[in-house]
């Protein structure tokens, strides 16, 4: 089984709504698979994760007050998360706690989960979800990894940031973070995934030739990266389609 080198703490950031949630969940079931190509689908944590009904996964939401939400996460809420995190999981070798509407936050709350973030417990695991990302402390930030979901990354960035992305979630050797980024970019087209692999070469090539900083990759990684980009295009040739490219690549870039 490959070494799985995980962060403890994450950042999705992209616009509230089912794809942000689906995400999150998908990550933590890759977080909790205990199958050797995580998020298989089809173990027990999976399936307990996608159910809804996993015990090691703790969402915290706004609560309400007199039938209405309250504006912020409050600081107790996070204090109650902290302590909750210190004991052993249930079922799972970790524990997955999603913050969502992580921006709504109060200061005092985010310097509960800073403390948090910068001695974890080993098995614990943070995922927050933002539609804006500068509504968190920058030492909030900087302590997680960060990925985008949602339409605004489809639609905005350029094809030369997603195979930027693509190379340092490569280079992060972190699958969940391989699987996420993989994940949002099944809808692609044939055209804009034939141009991500060009780009992904091209990017390879800079590398290689020491006209742009090597992400962390190393000789062997680039080389596997760019035998990957050639698969693709040959995959494309032979119709096979964005979705199932994506998903070969999700289970094959970090070997
Ligand atoms: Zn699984």
């Amino acid at each position: 089984m490959a070494e799985r080198r995980l962060s403890h703490a994450y950042m999705l950031a992209g616009p509230e709504g089912p794809e942000r949630e689906n995400a999150a969940v998908r990550l933590a079931a890759a977080l909790l698979c205990a199958g050797p190509e995580p998020p298989c689908g089809q173990c027990r944590d999976c399936r307990k994760v996608l159910a809804g009904i996993h015990p090691d996964v703790i969402w915290v939401r706004r609560e309400a007050k007199d039938s209405e939400l309250r504006r912020e996460i409050l600081v107790g809420q996070i204090r109650r998360m902290t302590a909750d995190a210190v004991l052993a999981p249930n079922e799972a070798a970790r524990k997955v706690y999603i913050v969502d509407q992580a921006d709504r936050m109060n200061q005092q709350a985010q310097n509960a989960l800073l403390k948090a973030l910068e001695d974890p417990p080993g098995h614990a695991c943070f995922i927050l979800c933002a539609a804006a990302a500068d509504g968190l402390l920058p030492t909030v930030r900087s302590r997680c990894v960060r990925v985008d979901v949602g339409a605004r990354e489809q639609k905005d960035a350029g094809m030369s940031d997603l195979a930027k992305g693509y190379l340092e979630a490569a280079a992060s050797a972190d699958r969940a973070q391989i699987v996420l980024y993989c994940m949002n970019r099944t809808r692609l087209s044939r055209e804009d995934t034939e141009a991500f692999a060009e780009q992904v070469k091209d990017a390879v090539r800079d590398v290689l030739c020491g006209r742009a900083q090597d992400p962390g990759l190393g000789r062997e990684g680039l080389f596997h990266l760019a035998a990957l980009m050639d698969k693709t295009e040959d995959y494309l040739r032979h119709n096979v389609q964005p979705k199932q490219i994506f998903g070969l690549l999700a289970a094959e870039t970090l070997r």
